[in-house]
Order: C-alpha cells, then structure tokens, then sequence
C-alpha cells in the first residue's frame, strides 16, 4: 500500500459508518454507477446534500448539474494533501463558486482546527453572502413590480 493510500486509508477511518445499510450502499454506488471510491466517501458522509446550503444534489436534473466538490481550505492555501478527503466537502456550484469561491475558512480559526468547526465557518459565510443576494433580489423584485 502506497502511503499517499494509507493516509487516505486512516483518513476516511474518522467517519466511515460500520452501518450495513451505508456498507451496501457504497457497493451499489462502486458496482451500478462505477463511481470512485473517494467520490462514494464524500457523497455518503455528506448524505448527497450540500455541506453549506443543505441543497438536496440528487432531488432534480438542476440540482444534480451543480454537483461539486470543494476544497475546503483552497488548494492555493494548502498546497499539501490537495486529496485529503477531510479537505473535501460535497458542494453545489452556487456555493462553491459563487459563495464561498477562494475563502478560507481557516483563516479566522485557531491551527487545527477540526473539519466540523471549519464547515461551519463555510456554512456562516455562504449564509451571510446569501442573505445580502437576497437583498438585491428583494430590490430587483421591487423595481420590477413597483409602480
Ligand atoms: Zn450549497
């Protein structure tokens, strides 16, 4: 075993489920769909949704086609262990590359700081940049039905 697949290997070891139901469902997603094993692990653990948004990824063809995958702290940050799958959260496109782009999670948190403590800073963040686009619509919204 290479030691880039040993890390990967003690990697996933911190959140793979033991659960039979998720084990078959992995199986299915490798067998019927041919998916990579690193792609299975993030979609599952994500349960197919958005790690900032919530959004549903396999609800309906629009949601499926934002399907993304981020780096969570940005490669141009963290040159090292650009595959680590604790650095890649299930995303959608609005969030990866409109929201949250290049930001850096980590760049107001302590070193060290856990997966968790560092999505929920995305989640903070995406939220934030939703609300203020919200704002421009509720002004389009007014423009356009305004009298
Ligand atoms: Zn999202």
């Amino acid at each position: 075993m290479s030691e880039e697949r040993a890390a990967y290997t003690n990697s996933t070891q911190k959140w793979l489920s033991v659960d039979p139901a998720q084990i078959r469902l992995s199986e299915r997603l490798k067998n019927q769909l041919g998916w990579k094993e690193w792609v299975i692990d993030v979609a599952v653990r994500a349960e197919f949704r958005c790690e900032y948004c919530d959004k549903n990824l396999i609800a309906s063809v629009d949601s499926y086609r934002e399907w993304q995958h981020d780096h969570i702290i940005p490669k141009r940050v963290r040159s090292e262990n650009q595959d680590d799958i604790d650095n890649l959260a299930l995303s959608c496109r609005l969030c990866n590359v409109n929201f949250k782009g290049k930001w850096d999670p980590g760049h107001d948190l302590p070193d060290g700081a856990s997966r968790e403590e560092l999505i929920q800073a995305v989640r903070k963040y995406v939220a934030n940049k939703r609300t203020r686009t919200m704002k421009e619509v509720v002004r389009v919204r007014d423009a356009v039905f305004g009298d």
